[in-house]
């Protein structure tokens, strides 16, 4: 399951969290973090927390809506995990929501995991055909029956590695993190390849493991590691056992999560977000005609703030919010319809008029997917009186999908797929365009650990 728009862009990865609290009560943790990890999925939330005992509530919505005083303070508990959820499909189901659990030989086990799980619909289709029955559609159901199946014994008795092997055996293509807990224990997965990230926290409050490290601000952090690809954690009462399961892959790091992904705050695969975009801006800055020249550099937030503030700094041209996006308005990847979408741009940027009025604009931002958002944010931005908008991207040209779980569109959606960059400017209704090009990229993204697919026309 995965997330972001076209009306604004690609779809981003869920967000996981898991762990042991010293207090007792994990849940307002579990909360916190995922409002914190919200950017990653605003579809649903779920918190599941016990002991030995395991209570879920999960529900559609943002998690400030979905978990109130009165449900926190009913997920009793010192172990949990959470999730927010974007899926690929329209979903109204509710057993979809992770994190999803089952009772098995008298005890509950749930688990929750983002990215994309390849082999889990052959694996279905195996299972149905020997009769078994799946409640939902999602793979997490898929990911916890296969373990269930290879191991037959109760979830207390499964040992790390055995669930390892298993995970690495079924699922060995996938793009995953993956946290499973039972009876007093919670258990995170990192796949081989390292597509997504994972992160360890030892605090004052307890052990912790994220989709992001910013999701422990907050607490009183005494260590947080990055859990490398193929390695996993165990967490107990007793403290946490850092494992490995696999070191034979390359690994393939998703540079979209530095461009858009994550937080600004934090630092993914040992950079911190921020300092990215800023630098991709730079960049971007330096590959501008001598001659050219605009009034104001204006951001898209979010994630295109870094960036021309580094295009700004770098080029020497002002720095301005020419537009302002509404916080409230729900993020459009979550409205499917097309229509629904159009509203939601409409409704998220709201123009500064002084700002643009008789004004040349550079727009920047952090990509461009279907060009659909970047149309509609340059009209508004020419309906409030700028004289031009010169469109610029710290990513280079979008040219194939993701086979790794992120939701990009197909070629023909791709706005940048089979034309020139004066065609591009015409459909998005831009004075000129200009995308930061792949070998410059690579400064930033050094070595050949990242994984940079899409920005090629043939995977090879
Ligand atoms: S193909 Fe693109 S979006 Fe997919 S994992 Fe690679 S870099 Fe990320």
């Amino acid at each position: 399951m995965c997330l972001k728009i076209e009306y604004k862009k690609i779809q981003e990865e869920c967000g996981i969290f898991g762990g042991y609290a010293f207090c007792g009560h994990i849940a307002p943790y579990i909360k916190c973090a995922l409002l914190k990890l919200q950017h990653r999925g605003q579809e649903s939330a779920g918190i599941c927390c016990g002991d030995e005992v395991q209570n879920l509530y999960k529900d559609f919505g943002l998690v400030n809506s979905v978990f109130k005083d009165y449900e926190i303070s009913n997920l009793k508990g010192a172990f949990g995990i959470g999730h927010v959820r974007y899926s690929t499909f329209r979903d109204d189901r509710k057993e979809n929501i992770q994190p999803l659990k089952i009772r098995y030989m008298g005890e509950d086990v749930s688990l929750a995991h983002n990215g994309n799980v390849s082999q889990a619909a052959h694996i279905r289709e195996k299972f149905e055909k020997i009769g078994e029955v799946f409640l939902s559609a999602s793979d997490s159901e898929v990911i916890l029956k296969r373990i269930v199946f290879s191991l037959k014994k109760k979830p207390s008795e499964w040992t790390y590695d055995e669930v390892a092997k298993c995970i690495n055996d079924n699922f060995s293509l996938g793009s995953y993190c993956i946290v499973i807990f039972t009876k007093n224990r919670i258990m995170a997965f990192r796949d081989p390849w390292g597509y997504r990230p994972l992160m360890l926290a030892k605090t004052a409050q307890g052990y912790f493991v994220a989709s992001e490290d910013v999701a422990f601000w907050g607490l009183d952090v005494e260590e947080i590691v990055e859990i490398q690809p193929g390695c996993s954690v165990e967490i107990t009462s007793g403290g946490v056992e850092y494992k490995t399961f696999d070191t034979t892959k390359k690994h393939k790091k998703c540079v979209f999560e530095q461009i858009y992904f994550a937080s600004a705050a934090s630092n993914i695969f040992s950079k911190n977000v921020y300092q990215t975009r800023v630098c991709l801006g730079e960049l971007l800055a330096q590959c501008e005609d001598s001659d050219f020249c605009a009034d104001v550099v204006v951001p898209v937030m979010d994630s295109g703030l870094g960036c021309a503030i580094g295009y700004a700094q770098k080029s020497g041209m002002p720095f301005h919010l020419g537009l302002v996006r509404n916080s409230w308005a729900e993020r459009s990847f979550i409205q499917p319809e097309q229509k629904n979408r159009k509203n939601n741009v409409l409704q998220k940027f709201m123009p500064i008029k002084s700002v643009v009025e008789g004004k040349r604009v550079v727009l920047v931002d952090d990509s461009l997917v279907r060009g659909t958002t970047s149309s509609h944010i340059i009209k508004i931005l020419k309906n409030a009186g700028a004289r031009e908008v010169h469109m610029r991207s710290v990513s280079p040209k979008i040219l194939n999908t993701c086979i790794w779980g992120v939701d990009i569109p197909t070629k023909e959606e791709l706005i940048c797929h089979g034309i020139s960059d004066s065609k591009i400017a015409e459909k998005i209704g831009a004075d000129s365009v200009k995308f930061l090009p792949l070998d410059m990229m690579k400064e930033v993204f050094e070595g050949d650990n990242w994984c940079l697919e899409c920005f090629l026309e043939d995977r090879g």
